[in-house]
């Protein structure tokens, strides 16, 4: 039984920096995220964005943002559970056991990162089509190489949508696209390119069926202005229709919560000892609240130094980490 001195929940950028921190305090950390991915909502809600008030960069892509991130934690040793979600939390002699959808994992100190809770894909909620899933409909593309040669439908008008249907180009046998809107809300740039790829696009078109016997062979798409009908083949059919959140289970652990965030004090302690929040999810009374990268990255430096103290009462309070560089080199670790 591994148990690590901290467990952050959620790998949004206050959860990677946290886990980035955790190492350079020579803590192990683990991370449990739901999504398959690093980045919370710099890669689930604006991926293709810009940002420009993230100190030290004039501008940086909101997916280089959170690669960057997720590099820098790793740099420290952060172990990572992508696909798990963390559902309860009990401390057992002087240790929390964090069960989640795929088992228990044991640490000394808790990070929650949480954000705007577990970022969960909104389904189609078409039982027609839904049955299929894992057997042809996909929520998200976690392999690239999954869809070489294959015909594709992809259903959805935002940035994920498109950024797929550009990535997924040189690898898919053919492409349709759809939107029930008749226009995109991607970012322009994409629009563009997409729309260079000389795919299928239909705007206004939304899916009404699919067929197959153990795997999708077939869709039925339909023009929702005309009621026009077209069924085409398709071996795989990708949903990105927006995501929905939810703190879920996380709100009842015992820790205070006001209204869907939780409170913490100014040492980014919750009322649980050794849980701690920082980001979106943390609720400082006394603190006007902004839900800004640089307010997480914050946080998450209070929050780690304070759980480096619970353990190890005469640690001190913080270091620079010119200072810790420097012992790395000494003793031949990379900075
Ligand atoms: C469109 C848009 C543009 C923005 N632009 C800017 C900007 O220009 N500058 C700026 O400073 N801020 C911006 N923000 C805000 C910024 O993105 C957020 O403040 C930041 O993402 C918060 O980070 P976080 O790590 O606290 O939470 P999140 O990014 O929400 O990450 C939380 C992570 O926790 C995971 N999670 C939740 N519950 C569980 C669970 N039970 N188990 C496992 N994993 C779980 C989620 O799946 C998610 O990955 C923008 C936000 C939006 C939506």
């Amino acid at each position: 039984m591994d148990i690590f001195d901290i467990t952050v929940i959620g790998s949004g950028p206050s959860g990677l920096f946290g886990a980035f921190y955790a190492g350079l305090r020579e803590m192990t950390c683990k991370v449990l995220e739901t999504l398959p991915q690093a980045g919370g909502q710099l890669i689930t809600l604006y991926p293709e964005k810009y940002i420009i008030d993230v100190p030290g960069f004039l501008k940086i892509q909101a997916k280089a943002l959170a690669k960057n991130l997720y590099e820098q934690a790793l740099s420290m040793g952060a172990v990572f559970r992508f696909n798990e979600t963390a559902i309860d939390l009990e401390r057992k002699d002087g240790v929390y056991i964090l069960r989640t959808d795929r088992g228990e994992h044991f640490t000394k100190t808790v990070l929650i990162t949480a954000g705007v809770g577990a970022i969960q894909p909104n389904k189609l909620g078409n039982q027609a089509i839904d049955r299929f899933e894992g057997r042809g409909v996909y929520y998200s593309v976690k392999s690239k190489e999954e869809f070489r040669g294959k015909r594709l439908l992809i259903i959805g008008g935002g940035d994920s949508a498109l950024d797929w249907a550009y990535e997924l180009a040189t690898y898919a046998k053919h492409i349709t696209l759809i939107n029930r809107r008749d226009v995109f809300r991607a970012h322009e740039y994409t629009v563009k390119k997409v729309k260079e790829l000389g795919i299928d696009i239909r705007l206004s078109h939304e899916i009404k069926e699919a067929q197959g016997e153990s795997h999708i062979e077939q869709a039925t798409i339909y023009n929702n202005k005309t009621g026009e009908e077209d069924t085409i083949p398709v071996d795989a059919i990708l949903v990105f229709i927006g995501f929905k959140a939810d703190l879920g289970p996380i709100k009842n652990w015992g820790m205070e919560i006001h209204g869907r965030q939780i409170k913490v004090n100014s040492r980014m302690e919750t009322s649980l000892p050794g849980v701690y929040a920082a980001g979106d999810v943390a609720y400082k009374p006394e603190s006007v609240k902004l839900n800004l990268l640089v307010v997480g990255f914050a946080d998450v430096a209070i929050a780690v130094n304070s759980a480096k103290k619970f353990i190890e009462p005469s640690a001190p309070s913080y270091e620079h980490s010119t200072e810790i560089a420097e012992r790395r080199l000494k003793i031949g670790l990379d900075v």
